[in-house]
Formats: structure tokens, sequence, C-alpha cells
């Protein structure tokens, strides 16, 4: 994907290092992560890593490459937000309504929200009490090693589809949804919940659709590499987690066969119309 050198938003609270510590002084997140997101990011870990064994494992405050690398993330993730305004933005602006732009924090280990207490253990998350998109860079991490999806695209397809979530609050979608808790069976209600989160998937592929459209962001291999994201956190893959109502990212995602699916209905038709995964028979 390409990204460097683009516009940033000013959107994004980073709340990483915020614990105090030494680690903190590097800026939070462990080596592991730095090295893996370096990876991630195009660059070469090894750099890293010889600046690791410099310091003893452990990089201090003032090892250049580790918050390089970790600057660099940071500045990724706010290239991807400023595109997801710009994209929203116009698609609101055509159905005669203002598009809010969301929040992006970027915290290390666990994160205060009006939605609660979490930690990274919960993936990233939408919390429509503050209108707010929580990513752990840990995640990613967890993403590329455990699961198996690589590529900057696929980081940028999860920030996508967190905003997904916001969209869906900003169209109402969402308190509807919330309006049938307890009113329908527990069977009934996560049924819908797997069909909200399609329908944020829908949401990447038309941010992606639009992203390629007007700024020809994609490279080559970079839907693939959105499409295994997409796959790789099917509720298949994932163990199910319940956080009340900070709209789950670790639960009933769908199958990875749907979540691809919707994902590529966004991207290729890029008609918001072809978006009700709620009355959809898939
Ligand atoms: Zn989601």
């Amino acid at each position: 994907m390409r990204w460097k050198g683009r516009a940033q938003s000013g959107n994004v609270e980073d709340r990483r290092g915020l614990s105090g510590g030494k680690v903190a002084a590097g800026g939070g997140i462990g080596v592991l992560v730095v090295v893996a997101l370096v990876w991630l990011l195009g660059g070469d870990p090894s750099q890293v890593i010889d600046s690791l064994q410099t310091t003893g494992g452990q990089y201090a405050t003032g090892d250049s490459t580790a918050i390089k690398a970790e600057a660099e993330l940071a500045e990724f993730a706010s290239v991807v937000l400023k595109d997801t305004e710009d994209i929203w933005r116009a698609i609101f602006r055509e159905m005669g309504q203002t598009y809010r732009e969301p929040t992006l924090v970027l915290f290390s280990g666990a994160a205060e929200s009006a939605c609660g207490y979490s930690s990274s253990a919960t993936g990233p998350f939408y919390c429509p009490g503050d209108e707010k998109v929580y990513i752990d860079l840990s995640f990613l991490d967890d993403l590329q090693r455990k699961l198996g999806a690589v590529g900057d695209f696929a980081m940028a397809y999860i920030i996508a589809h967190e905003v997904g979530h916001h969209v869906q609050k900003q169209l109402g979608i969402s308190d509807q949804l919330q309006s049938l808790r307890g009113r329908v069976s527990e069977t009934e209600y996560n049924k819908k919940l797997v069909r909200l989160e399609l329908q944020a998937d829908f949401f990447a592929g038309i941010w992606a659709h639009y992203a390629q459209k007007t700024k020809g962001i994609l490279e080559e291999g970079d839907v693939d590499e959105a499409v295994n994201a997409a796959a790789a956190v099917g509720d298949d893959r994932i163990q199910m987690q319940s956080q009340g109502y900070v709209v789950p990212d670790a639960f009933t995602h769908g199958t990875s066969e749907q979540r691809k699916s919707w994902f590529l209905k966004g991207f290729r038709s890029g008609d918001l119309n072809q978006g009700d995964t709620f009355s959809s028979a898939e």
C-alpha cells in the first residue's frame, strides 16, 4: 500500500507509554512487536535486532530504531484514518449528511473508554459511547504471528473495519440493533451481531474501493492481504469473547468466507446500497 508522505489525520490520540517506566520511554510496546511491525511496514528487522543486542535485549530510551519503527506505525495508522475521513465525508455529503470524524486511540496494554476497561486481549474495537476506535498495536503482531495475516494493507483493513462500525453508529444501524437486545432471543441477537460485523467488512470494502479510485493507494497483492486478514479474524478462528456493548471485535464476526465475500462486494461495487447484510440470505 502506498502511504509514505501522504496526509495524516489530526484525530489520533496516542496513549502509548502512558503507564510510565522504562518501557514507556521506548514507546510502550514490546520488542517482538516492534520487530514484527518493522517487517510489516517493509523495513529491515535485523537492524532492530542488532540495536536490541547492544542494549542487552531491552530497548531503552534513545533507541532510535525502535522509536522510529513505532513512529512509522503511528504515522501509517494516521494516514489510513485520514483516507477514511476523506472518503466517508464525501459519501455522507452525497447523502445530504455530515460525517463526524471518529478518533483513533493507540494504546498499549489496556485502555479506559466509555465502554469500560479493555485489555489488549480484546483486540481492536469501536466504542459507540465516545466514538473512538481503539487499537493496541500488539494486536497486529498477533495477526501476523498467530493468524498468518501479513502486510500493511491487512492493518489498513482492520482500521477501516472499525471505522465501519462508526459509520454504522452514525447511520443509526447499531442503535437499531441494540434496541433489539433483550427483546429477541440471544441466538437471534447474536445472528444480527454477525450481520453487523459483515456490514463493517462491506464498509471496509467501500473504503478500499474509493481509496483506490481517488488516491490509487493499492499495490500488487494488497487486496489479497485484506482478504486474508478478513479470513484470519473470522469467528471460526478467534475465540469468542463477550464485551457488552463494545462492538466486540473478537466476537461473532461470521465465517472467514462470509467476511471475504462482503469485503469484496464493497470493494468491487463501491455501492453503499449493496451493503444490506441484514436482509441478505448469505
Ligand atoms: Zn467489528
